[in-house]
């Protein structure tokens, strides 16, 4: 059922001859038997090799391909395919972790960087480990606190926490064998990625981008945690000397102090590695703040910003680095999703990278050289009319520089990215690459005001008056809409397309050797779609949300399909909405496991939320009583401190995990508002006081914004 060519068949039951006995069931000894199991033989040979039947590192194999070859599950079987068993991740914060399958074992991290560890087969839990993450840390995270799944590595199994740990634990036992702090804990910096092993070391990145800090990877020996090597993505201060020689060039690109507030380049999410080439991959991030006016005044390219850039994995020395936006400005982040493939182009097979990172062009540059191959928009972009192919460098629209201009303007794609986090996935029988596409405008407005403080986004954006910008400019705007996109990477042209449910939302990919493309939604839904046409062959309700990206292994000869479901709420409309409403309910946050045949239902279970906040007993809104100085005051602090969590205008996006608002008890009271807002009465559930960065009267202010909007209709 695995197409393997001979050659490597034959390699494949070699290099598992001693492992075999290892897909038999659990034991009620398993803890015994477990010593010899369950990642305990994760080497480099094993790790390089990939084999199918397992799930070994986050994209599958090094390549990042998310392409798994089994075809047990396919085109003709899928209508067959049913939930095998399923897990409670008991929480309603967002799953976006990759399950990983090793020696029978299956490995999650779940919110706040907890792991979970579960019999691949029978869904028995083996261990849990909680990472005791504070809760008050959730304000630094800057898109919930999630985590996006766990490495396996000779017996043990590495987590970055949000709190910047990169933690090893015991695989037969989730027991703690070593933990190392990899920041600084005084800065704002948080861990939601998954670390890769890669000869024996640990690669971790960090973000914060968003509030103020500097970009770096490091590597961490697997055995010990001793810290082999640390890669700075952009210059620190010239005067405290460089720590790499290629940051006194990088330098040149930098005007200002950009050192003061962190010049961002967080390395948050992809890593890649190409044995052959031994060449190691990072997708590099924003600047911080985003405004290049601010952060670097002048311009330049500010390198090592929204680059891909290609290290030594021995010791983190730079070889080669291609940067996607010279000059970042707009959130046009590099750490999308980075893959390895061979493609044949003019006839000749080239070693390429292939990544759609947030500024809506799909890039194909050679893994040797990082010379770039192509680039074309996947989505609709405004900023450049095109990449030249020459220099490499994108060609501008003038007028999307709005830090520049000093002129407000509506930028396609906004910094939620015509691509963002959620993998996409390459499926070498097809030649196509499945995009999680997105299309959504920004209004950026400079912020002639901006002081850096430590509980905002530090961005240099006035988004209060970009959300106005876009109110105002209803035909200016492109309609918000997401998509999965099958792409074809050598044409640069789109082959077909699938609408999603939720325009803003968009979920990981899997794709296989059954023909196959796996996709969540955001309606509550897991779907498969033929991977050559795009036809949608079957459905399954997730009664939750997805935005992660599905693994898939055999044990005992049957293929499995895993997915974590579970994000901003249950669904409010569509299939897997189970007639429950969002005002009222937590997501179903879960791990589902499916096979042919697969015998499971999902209980109808909806979580009830803890406050009552919920539309039929929701309270008449407070009178308007403020000016509207006050208003306008409290809507521009809204838009730095509490629109990321709370949503934008004061609609929360997820009320599941963020309270809408308006419909707050406590926004009839000064006294009850404060008790929050600044003396932290909710930090354990993650709302932290904002004393250190605003004042009673701007809290105040908020107050009576919240008021307002409580008052008006949308
Ligand atoms: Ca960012």
């Amino acid at each position: 059922m695995i197409r393997f060519s001979p050659l490597l068949l034959a390699l494949a039951i070699g290099s598992l001859a001693g492992c075999d006995q290892s897909s038999s069931p659990a034991t009620p000894q398993a803890k015994i038997v477990s010593t010899a199991r369950y990642g305990a033989t994760v080497n480099a040979d094993r790790l390089i090799f990939a084999d199918p039947r397992e799930w070994l590192s986050h994209g599958r194999s090094y390549d990042e391909q998310r392409f798994s070859p089994l075809d047990q599950i396919n085109a003709d079987s899928i209508s067959s395919l049913g939930l095998a068993w399923y897990a409670d991740m008991d929480t309603s914060r967002g799953q976006e972790a990759t399950p990983i399958v090793v020696d029978g074992a299956l490995y999650v991290t779940t919110a706040w960087s907890n792991v979970k560890a579960f019999d691949a087969k029978s869904g028995k839990l083996l261990w849990a480990w909680d990472a005791k993450v504070d809760r008050s840390k959730g304000v630094d995270a800057c898109c919930d606190v999630v985590n996006r799944g766990v490495a396996v590595w000779n017996g043990k199994v590495f987590v970055g926490t949000l709190d910047g740990r990169l933690v090893a634990l015991d695989s037969a036992t989730g027991e703690l064998v070593w933990e190392k702090m990899t920041v600084d804990t005084t800065k704002p910096y948080t861990i939601t990625g998954a670390p890769r092993v890669i000869k024996g070391k640990v690669i971790i990145g960090n973000g914060g981008a968003e509030l103020g800090v500097r970009g770096y990877v490091s590597a961490y020996d697997a055995e010990t945690g001793e810290m082999n090597w640390r890669f700075y993505t952009v210059p620190g201060n010239p005067e405290d000397g460089f720590e790499q020689p290629e940051l006194e060039e990088a330098a040149k690109t930098w005007k200002g102090k950009w050192w003061e507030q962190g010049g961002g380049g967080t390395v948050w999410d992809s890593v890649a590695y190409d044995p052959e080439l031994d060449l190691l991959y990072i997708g590099v991030g924003n600047g911080s703040p985003w405004n290049q006016a601010i952060r670097s005044p002048g311009g330049g390219d500010n390198l090592f910003l929204a680059s891909i850039v290609a290290l030594d994995p021995d010791d983190g020395s730079y070889r080669w680095h291609y940067q996607t936006t010279p000059g970042e400005t707009w959130d046009y982040t590099a750490t999308q999703h980075i893959i390895l493939a061979n493609l044949e182009i003019d006839g000749e097979e080239r070693r390429v990278i292939m990544q759609a990172p947030k500024n809506g062009f799909f890039y194909v540059i050679d893994a040797i050289t990082g010379k770039l191959i192509s680039a074309e928009k996947f989505v609709p972009a405004n900023w450049a009319t095109h990449v030249d192919l020459e220099t490499g460098r994108p060609v501008e629209m003038a007028e999307a520089r709005y830090e520049k201009t000093g002129k407000p303007f509506i930028v396609y794609p906004g910094p939620q990215g015509g691509h963002n986090w959620h993998p996409m996935a390459f499926n070498p029988e097809t030649g196509l690459v499945y995009i999680p596409a997105r299309e959504q405008s920004t209004g950026y407005v400079s912020d002639p005001n901006f002081e850096a403080s430590i509980r905002g986004w530090n961005t240099g954006i006035d988004f209060a008056k970009g959300a106005a910008l876009i109110r105002s400019s209803s035909d200016a705007v492109r309609p918000r809409q997401s998509y999965l996109k099958a792409w074809d990477p050598v044409a640069q042209k789109e082959r077909w397309r699938v609408p999603q449910p939720d325009p803003g939302q968009t979920s990981g990919i899997l794709t296989t050797g059954g023909d196959l493309v796996f996709m969540g939604n955001a309606g509550g839904e897991f779907v498969a779609y033929h991977a050559q046409t795009g036809e949608r062959l079957w459905s399954h309700i997730t009664q939750a949300a997805v935005v992660a990206a599905p693994s898939s292994y055999v044990i005992d000869g049957e293929q499995y399909v895993a997915l974590l479901v579970g994000s901003r709420g249950l669904p409010e409309a569509g299939p897997g909405a189970i007639g429950a409403t969002t005002d009222k309910s937590t997501n179903n946050s879960r791990l589902l496991v499916y096979k042919l045949g697969g015998p499971a239902t999902l209980p109808n279970k909806v979580i009830k939320l803890k406050t009552a906040s919920g539309q039929s007993d929701r309270p008449a809104p407070p009178p308007v009583t403020a000016s509207n100085e006050t208003i306008a005051h409290g809507e521009q602090v809204y838009g730095r401190y509490c629109s990321v969590c709370h949503g934008p205008t004061a609609v929360s996006p997820d009320v599941g995990t963020f309270p809408d608002l308006r419909h707050s008890p406590r926004i009839g009271s000064n006294e009850a508002w404060a008790s929050v807002v600044m003396k932290g009465e909710l930090a354990e559930q993650g709302m932290v006081s904002f004393a250190p960065s605003i004042s009673d009267s701007d809290a105040d202010a908020i107050r009576h914004y919240v008021i307002s909007r409580a008052n008006q209709q949308d």
